[in-house]
């Protein structure tokens, strides 16, 4: 039978927005070692937002057109940005021949019966498409300044830049503060190149990053830290980290993520807030010292 106190926990939880599906996840809070952010729509809004376009032979509008057009296929987030911005302009999307999305890389659709990449560099590397020293610059500058850089080639010739710019949450900050207090080690995993995330952890202050990550390597991050003796609790929204949810001794789901992740995590946070993964170790800690 579950004893009284974790009944009584259970319920000031879901007082506070913290829904615990079970007690035994309380009582792992209490034990958590190491604690790891998935970064875009937990640590971030998850809202991005277009902030530089660099056209190469090509001009601008024509460059959004086309990536836009591509764009409206995808559900991820950047996709969403791009396609924001082209309607902001006024652009008419086109319809594609072709479309494949390639996870953690980006995509690659055929229009006009022209074959068009758009991605990140690991999507341009496997399909073997090179660039001038003078754009890795720029994008590496840009990547310094926290921003995701995605790249697009029209028939295995590069075009044009995009980079996009998410913001943290209002107590990212605050919350990430007060589990150190805590003496819990904080890291960040990301799919996204190591540079930009760098930026964004040194702005948040957390210094474990682990960037680059594909989608189903997400829970081998977490397996790996578990084989060497650590409790971890992983806090994410996307369908990508429902896999790490179910991993970590606690999934913690973001209130507002994807159906999916919120199957997967122990507890879920109803009002999205980071400081409510405070308050649930907070919880545990109490609870736990009320049955020992
Ligand atoms: P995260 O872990 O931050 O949610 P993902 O694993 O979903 O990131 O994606 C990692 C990277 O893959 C992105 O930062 C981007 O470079 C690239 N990518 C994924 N989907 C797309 C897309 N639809 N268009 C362009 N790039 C994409
Ligand atoms: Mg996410």
């Amino acid at each position: 039978a579950t004893p009284t106190a974790v009944t009584v926990g259970i319920g000031r939880g879901a007082e506070l927005g913290i829904l615990i599906k079970q007690g035994e996840a309380l009582e792992r809070s209490e034990k958590l070692t190491t604690i790891i952010f998935d970064k875009t729509g937990t640590l971030t809004k998850g809202k991005p937002e277009v902030t530089n376009i660099i056209t190469l032979s090509a001009d601008e509008h024509t460059l959004l057109e086309w990536i836009a057009s591509i764009e409206k296929n995808s559900e991820h987030p950047l996709a969403k940005a791009i396609v924001k911005r082209a309607k902001e302009k006024g652009i008419k999307l086109k319809e594609m021949e072709k479309f494949e999305s390639f996870s953690g890389k980006g995509v690659v659709a055929k229009l006009k019966g022209k074959e068009i990449l758009i991605g990140n560099r690991m999507l341009f590397a496997e399909k073997h498409i090179s660039f001038p020293k003078e754009i890795e610059k720029k994008i590496e500058e840009l990547e310094e300044h926290g921003k995701t850089v995605i790249l697009c080639a029209i028939e295995k010739e590069i075009k044009g830049i995009i980079a996009i710019a998410d913001t943290l949450k209002e107590t990212t900050k605050e919350a990430i503060k007060e589990l150190k207090n805590m003496k819990l080690k904080v890291a960040m995993i990301t799919g996204d190149n190591i540079r930009t995330a760098q930026a964004i952890a040194q702005e948040i202050g957390i210094k474990r990053v682990l960037a680059e990550i594909l989608p189903q390597d997400k829970a081998k991050e977490v397996k790996k830290l578990q084989e060497k003796g650590e409790i971890v609790a992983f806090v994410g929204d996307g369908i990508n980290d429902a896999p790490a949810l179910a991993q970590a001794d606690v999934g913690i789901a973001i209130g507002s993520g994807t159906d999916v992740a919120i199957e997967s995590g122990d507890i879920v946070l109803i009002k999205d807030d980071l400081i409510d993964a405070v308050g649930a170790v907070q919880l545990s800690k109490k609870v736990m010292s009320r049955i020992k």
